[in-house]
């Protein structure tokens, strides 16, 4: 005996045939491969419907009760599976007549997604953009309804109208009824008798338009515009879709972008970082054509700043897309020791040197490596 099969549908040994029924159907439910494309749920599928086949037949039932195996020799599978819907099971075992009938010509299009490339600053205070688009339009001959002389569709012979045909198979389970789209007229349940030759009766046709799309302030790689009904219209006169546009932000040579921040490096004299300065920088407004004066800021190097340090200038990264405000602008100061010296240069940092009684110096390990050179120097006194 391979399985319980009153385990397997979770009924009593004493169960009704209308229970039995009631356990398949909650099972099949669940388990069917048109609901659950988990291979486990469909082996289980499997296995539940081979109970089924033995408890729903009374002679089968009695003579696994009796302990013989009624599908002993048969193929332990039953048979069944071989390719019933989940819709066609429900509608033969339980009665339930699944809403079908034809579909309807007109349907909502495809939405449709274009990438565009933008430049940071683009990006960061928004722009505009002629696009040119490639979708379907309605067909202006037909005006959407596919048929040259403007007639309705007619009713298709081959399915009288339903849109679908049946077939009838026999099964251990009785009569299944299964039911495939028309072929005659695709499911419609009408033909186009004279097809409009210029969209062969689709009511569409390609076309090339050119869309003025604004791209917001703040967007980043990989956002994307929604143009709501600015898709392919759907076939038989149907409702457009949406047609979205996704950035993709180009690399700047002098800024980088992370979140709504921005990073640059600026470059200053050894002098300059110990005596401390004052930097007017070309920020990404430049890029926009502002005036100079106005995409520049100022701001202060103190002295003693290390090469590294970074300063923030809050409030001019870039615009956040959703709410007000602005990411901020980081700037790493790269502090630059002088490759070239004359003779004057060399004697006066000389002269510093001795100054700071730098001239002997031992090299160092810069924290936190330090102490842990330290600490390995002791260990070995
Ligand atoms: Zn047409
Ligand atoms: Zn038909």
């Amino acid at each position: 005996m391979s399985q319980n099969y009153y385990e397997t549908l979770g009924v009593s040994r004493d169960a009704t045939p209308e229970e039995i029924k009631k356990a398949y159907r909650r099972l099949a439910r669940s388990l069917h491969p048109d609901v659950n494309p988990d291979p486990e749920a469909q082996e289980r599928f499997k296995t539940v419907t081979v109970a089924y086949e033995v408890l729903s037949d009374v002679d089968k039932r009695s003579f696994y009760d009796r302990g013989g195996d009624p599908l002993a020799g048969a193929g332990a599978s039953g048979g069944f599976g071989a390719g019933f819907s989940f819709n066609d099971i429900m509608d033969a075992f339980f009665g339930q007549q699944t809403q079908r009938g034809p579909r309807g010509r007109a349907r909502r299009g495809n939405d449709a997604l274009i990438r565009i490339g933008v430049q940071l600053a683009e990006a960061a205070f928004g722009t505009t953009r002629e696009l040119k688009v490639d979708t379907a339009v309605v067909c202006s001959t037909c005006h959407g309804n596919g048929s040259a002389d403007g007639a309705e569709p007619i009713t298709c012979q081959t399915c009288r109208g339903h849109g679908e045909v049946q077939h009838v198979q026999r099964s251990f389970l009785g009569d299944i009824r299964t039911a495939r789209p028309c072929p005659t007229c695709q499911g419609y349940g009408t033909v186009i008798a004279n097809p409009c030759e210029e969209c062969s009766g689709d009511g569409r046709v390609r076309a090339r338009r050119t869309l003025t799309i604004k791209v917001p302030a703040g967007v980043d790689s990989g956002t994307r515009i929604q143009l709501t009904g600015e898709g392919e219209v759907g076939p038989g006169g149907g409702p457009a879709a949406d047609l979205y546009v996704e950035v993709e932000v180009e690399p700047h040579d002098v800024f980088t972008r992370s979140d709504d921040d921005l990073y640059c490096d600026v470059r200053v004299p050894m002098t300059a970082a110990a005596l401390g300065t004052q930097i007017d920088l070309p920020t990404l407004e430049a890029d926009t054509g502002v005036p100079a004066e106005e995409a520049t800021i100022g701001f202060d190097i103190v002295p003693g700043t290390q090469s590294g340090e970074t300063v923030t200038i809050r409030g001019r990264g870039v615009p956040h897309l959703r709410g007000v405000g602005r990411g901020d602008l980081k700037v790493r100061v790269v502090v630059e020791t002088p490759t070239k010296l004359d003779d004057r240069q060399r004697e006066l940092l000389g002269l510093l040197a001795t100054e700071r009684g730098e001239e002997l110096v031992e090299g160092e390990f810069a924290a936190p490596h330090r102490r842990v050179f330290d600490r390995i120097r002791d260990a070995f006194r």
